[in-house]
């Protein structure tokens, strides 16, 4: 895969996002990769515009409650991530001086970031010749390089094929334009390479492998697909927007409201947004979300004044 065709395309394609304007801050960039892992962009634009405006730098996210963060999160989906966010900026606003370190292995040591988000934000906010590998880029080596619909499952050698296709100086080193490919490459899979119906009339790649193998049919192992509706993780919403639409604890009565199909299923969600910590048990068998009940307030004045 020549790195000049499709940093070519990238300069004619690229979408104008707002988390790419070279003014943001590398927390912002952070938000953005925490937000999109399993959001799309179109859902994802708005919220963040309203975060990085409400929490310019971590410490302002930190002053807040776990569950103020949880309320801005609103519809984005697998609440676990802004809970994390939320512990992420405590940590960076007391042992970062409020700055998102520009080291990988600094930034998996913080709450809530994983490998990818890590990488994606040593490249896409410092600059860093990193290999990113997400699902698309992923997808991209699985049809250019080896000639197959869909790729296996995730492994150690993404990173290397990733790294494999940088450009590189004829000494070997890594060109200038490499954090820009890793940009390029992911974007390619999330508009034109896409895992459904790819456009290979309008790719830079059009005679990739698979292609010319005669795009042979997947014959791997099979592919998961995400269900939502009746699923215990659409219940767990449908709580959490009982909790998230006041801002105060809620009787048990009002949430077995929100999802009376099934009260075993309602039981386990609850639970598990319990052992989550997403939300919390007050006093009178009320419930409320993260950080927001009085008798953790009680508890904290107890750790400062014993
Ligand atoms: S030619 Fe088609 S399958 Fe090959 S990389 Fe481009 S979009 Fe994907």
């Amino acid at each position: 895969m020549p790195p000049s065709i499709l940093l070519g395309w990238f300069d004619t394609h690229e979408r104008d996002l707002p988390w790419r304007n070279p003014d943001v801050s590398a927390w912002h960039i952070l938000i953005s990769e925490i937000m999109l892992q399993q959001t799309p962009v179109a859902r994802v634009l708005g919220p963040w515009r309203d975060w990085v405006h409400r929490w310019p730098v971590p410490s302002s996210m930190a002053a807040e409650s776990a569950g103020e963060v949880l309320r801005a999160w609103g519809k984005l989906g697998y609440p676990r991530r802004a809970l994390r966010l939320h512990e992420c900026a405590k940590v960076l606003a007391r042992d970062h001086d409020d700055q998102v370190p520009d080291d990988v292995e600094a930034m998996l040591a913080l709450p809530g970031v994983g490998d990818y988000t890590a990488r994606a934000v040593a490249c896409f906010a410092f600059g860093q010749p990193v290999p990113v590998v997400d699902t698309n880029v992923r997808r991209v080596i699985a049809r250019a390089v080896h000639g197959r619909e869909h790729p296996g499952n995730p492994s150690k050698v993404d990173l290397r094929e990733a790294d494999d296709l940088a450009p590189r100086t004829s000494g070997g080193l890594y060109s200038s334009a490499a954090p820009r490919f890793s940009a390029a490459l992911m974007e390619l899979g999330a508009l034109v390479c896409t895992a459904r119906n790819p456009r290979c009339d309008e790719c830079p790649l059009s005679a990739c492998e698979w292609v010319r193998r005669g795009r042979p049919a997947y014959d791997g192992p099979p592919r998961k697909t995400q269900k939502f509706t009746g699923t215990d993780r659409q219940v767990r919403g449908l709580l959490l927007d009982v909790l998230r639409s006041t801002t105060g604890s809620v009787e048990r009565a009002r949430l077995d409201l929100a999802w009376t199909a099934d009260a075993a299923q309602r039981d386990r969600a609850l639970d598990s947004l319990l052992v989550d910590g997403l939300i919390e048990i007050t006093a009178g068998d009320r419930y409320c979300l993260a950080g927001e009940s009085p008798l953790s307030d009680r508890d904290a004045e107890r750790q400062v004044k014993p």
